[in-house]
């Protein structure tokens, strides 16, 4: 009797009571509907009109999370050799946690890491000093970049067996949270085209899936020993082969079962861009915490406010809970989104549609009845 009672009492309990490691990880992130906008960094010139931006735009839309992408764009002291050519000072940086905490905005520095480690036809900071930590060595970065390409080159990837990688980018990886007094750190981590190269001594034949959960796990663990939060973007955990949803927004590399693999408390960034797919739904029924990402669509940003409303009425409270809101995300720099946000009739149409796609989905988000 005794016995039934201790089960009855532990399956009365609630499922949605965080663990003390999680709710330390989860202290400076807002407990309500998060409204993110995720963007690259400015640049140093650019720190101050950013700042204004910050005050006079952000908070007033509810702006509440921000994720910035900083990369080499820091001036690292544990790695000065992998300082972009125009970094951010700590100094910057500090007026940016300032400004972030006077408005209640969580902040979420990002590096890419695994993936995105080359553009077009340029290598990142880490590759170009560290070609030894190349996924595809002989994979050579052409003079014009086309897709699709021979090579299935899309961004270059570091080894996640080197054995030196880890030392090295974790150090970035502590410097940049201490730097920005984050408890919640973007990993990036989407569009991993190149894992478990034939041609790596290492990765060869292994399944890319498990490399992948390895170093989803690896860097959750060594951010997880600061209670410190691992957020990623989603593509790589959805199978875009049986879904329809192509090799972009979900994985054709047979990534997708690493969904099984890693730690649920990794926050998903489960981004779409053309259509309201209904993706959100899997990742909290997989028990991820989870946020639905726009771009450029007005109409989709639209539909996905109205499907975290739906999911939110129509769902348990374990599973509504973990629907966290929505974000953002801007694919240009701080300055030009910021100056067509201000003069929209002289921006190019690509940014328009960014700045018109976040003025609808904050301004949907802000009419969504707080609880
Ligand atoms: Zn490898």
């Amino acid at each position: 009797m005794k016995l039934k009672l201790t089960v009855l009492l532990l399956l009365l309990t609630p499922l949605t009571k965080a663990s003390p490691a999680l709710a330390a990880c989860e202290k400076n992130l807002p407990t309500g509907i998060i409204m993110g906008l995720s963007i690259k960094a400015p640049a140093p010139e650019g720190i101050n009109a950013f700042l204004t931006f910050m005050n006079d735009v952000l908070a007033p839309a509810g702006v509440n999370v921000l994720v910035l992408r900083v990369d080499y764009n820091y001036a690292y002291e544990s790695h000065p050799e992998l300082r972009s050519a125009n970094p951010l000072t700590r100094e910057m940086v500090q007026k940016l946690v300032l400004s972030s905490q006077e408005n209640g905005i969580a902040l979420i520095p990002q590096i890419n890491l695994l993936g995105h480690q080359s553009w077009h036809s340029t290598h990142s900071k880490l590759l170009s000093v560290y070609p030894e930590f190349d996924e595809t060595p002989h994979v050579q970065l052409p003079e014009n970049y086309e897709w699709p390409n021979e090579d299935g080159l899309y961004c270059k990837s570091y080894c996640p067996l080197h054995p030196r990688v880890h030392e090295v980018v974790f150090a970035l990886v502590d410097e940049i949270m201490e730097a920005f007094s984050a408890t919640a750190f973007h990993a990036g981590m989407d569009e991993v085209f190149y894992l478990a190269d034939e041609k790596c001594p290492r990765c060869h034949g292994l399944d890319p899936a498990v490399l992948f959960a390895d170093e989803v796990r690896r860097i959750r663990n060594h951010l997880h020993t600061r209670d410190q939060q691992l957020w990623i973007w989603g593509d790589r955990l959805l199978d875009g082969n049986t879904t329809g949803l192509g090799i972009w927004e979900a994985a054709g590399n047979q990534t997708h079962t690493a969904i099984d693999l890693i730690p649920n408390d990794v926050v998903i960034c489960d981004w779409h861009y053309d259509r309201a797919e209904p993706t959100a739904a899997y990742f909290a029924l997989k028990g991820f915490n989870v946020i639905t990402c726009p771009w450029n669509n007005s109409s989709v940003a639209k539909q996905q406010v109205a499907q975290f409303v739906g999911f939110q009425e129509s769902s348990n409270g374990v599973l509504a809970q973990r629907y966290r809101g929505l974000m953002q995300t801007i694919w240009t720099d701080a300055k030009s989104f910021i100056d067509a946000y201000h003069s929209p009739e002289s921006a190019s149409e690509k940014l328009q549609t960014q700045v018109n796609c976040f003025k609808t989905l904050s301004a949907e988000v802000a009419e969504i009845p707080k609880k």
